[in-house]
């Protein structure tokens, strides 16, 4: 699928989403990505497909017109039941190479992250994985792809002006969804899993789950998170006392991840998990901006930290200067009587 002709790059229109699945159910970041996808379509004269592969989806095809596709490609079959990225990544280049579509993003989740280089490589196309940012160059279709590099240092905007599809993968709750608009339809198409894209590929035999490994931040409301500062595993176990008072999840910097104080699943940043939610409480974390990276965008953002000179306590909404020991078992004792 080389570029080696101009002409080709022609051929090749529309924006894609693959919809992410979990449990059968369409998750959040395809809505987001949806809204992310319609004004680039729009620049471009073109419109946004999305591609909804699982087992039992079909029913879901008509929320996502809702949000702003204009067209759903549905394959339904149980075979896609869970998630095999070899299989995934078959049906998607077969679909690619017979739909052309000029860029294709999907969430940069788990499952994203182990689908979509498989596809690049496949169709030998570019990728630009965990984007926070997209715009497009209404002149040649160039997606305009922005993500941070140099730990986070700068802002880089990667062009692929050669090969199609370009693909990006984009954070989860980076962009904001947009409203449904509970009049709008499209239309489906439906394809089929076929006999060879099954053949030679691994089997899920069981699929399990963990409370230590799955940590959905992405959708908690409120985030109480630790850093170094927290001390060892058993100032989490306060932070979880919080959480569970407030109804909220536990995060963490990579430097309480790396102590081994909470497995990496908490962790928030750029090299851990983007979080938007309506508070977070940074305890003892000082802000960094490889952690600021994946929390700024939060509404309310509470720090608790000795130091009032750190980046996250100058850049927090409330910043409460003093010993976390201290201060968060007095918040616990006090939020029954609020
Ligand atoms: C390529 C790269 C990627 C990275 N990705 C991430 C990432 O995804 N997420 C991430 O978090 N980091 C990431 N980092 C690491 C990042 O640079 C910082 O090292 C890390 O975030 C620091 O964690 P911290 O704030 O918990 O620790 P520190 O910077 O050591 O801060 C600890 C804070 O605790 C306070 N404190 C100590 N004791 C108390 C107390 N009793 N009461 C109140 N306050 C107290 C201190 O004043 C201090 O402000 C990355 C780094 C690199 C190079």
């Amino acid at each position: 699928m080389r570029l080696r002709q101009e002409y080709e790059k022609a051929e090749y229109k529309n924006i894609w989403v693959v919809a992410e699945i979990l449990s059968g159910k369409v998750q959040p970041v395809t809505h987001e990505l949806i809204g992310a996808a319609r004004p680039l379509a729009d620049q471009r004269n073109s419109q946004v497909w999305v591609v909804l592969m699982g087992s039992g989806v079909t029913s879901q095809a008509g929320s996502l017109f809702t949000f702003g596709a204009d067209k759903v490609i549905i394959v339904d079959d149980e075979r896609l039941s869970g998630f095999v990225d070899e299989l995934e990544s078959k049906v998607l280049v077969r679909l690619i190479e017979k739909y052309k579509p000029e860029t294709v993003i999907c969430g940069a989740t788990t499952r994203g992250r182990a689908l979509i280089p498989r596809v690049a490589v496949m169709t030998n196309c570019g990728l630009t994985a965990d984007c926070t940012g997209l715009g497009i160059d209404p002149e040649n279709g160039d997606l305009l792809q922005t993500r941070p590099a140099f730990g986070g240092n700068i802002m880089a905007t990667i062009r692929c002006p050669s090969h199609r599809p370009q693909m990006s993968t984009v954070r989860p709750r980076v962009m904001k969804a947009p409203e449904p608009d509970l009049n709008r339809t499209g239309e489906t198409i439906q394809e089929a899993v076929e006999d060879s894209d099954t053949a030679k590929i691994k089997r899920i035999i069981e699929i399990f789950h963990s409370d230590e490994t799955v940590v959905n931040l992405a959708d908690a409301r409120i985030i109480i998170s630790g850093g170094r500062g927290m001390k060892g595993p058993a100032g989490f176990d306060m932070l979880r006392k919080l959480a569970a008072k407030v109804g909220g999840a536990v995060g963490a910097s990579r430097a309480a991840v790396d102590a081994g104080w909470i497995p990496y699943a908490h962790q928030v940043g750029q090299t851990g998990q983007t979080v938007q939610t309506k508070v977070y409480i940074a305890c003892a974390i000082s802000g960094q901006i490889q952690h600021l990276v994946g929390m700024q965008s939060c509404d309310l953002i509470i720090a608790i930290d000795k130091n009032p000179d750190t980046p996250m306590m100058q850049m927090a909404d409330i910043a409460v200067q003093g010993d976390v020991f201290e201060i968060v078992p007095e918040i616990i004792a006090q939020i029954p009587k609020l």
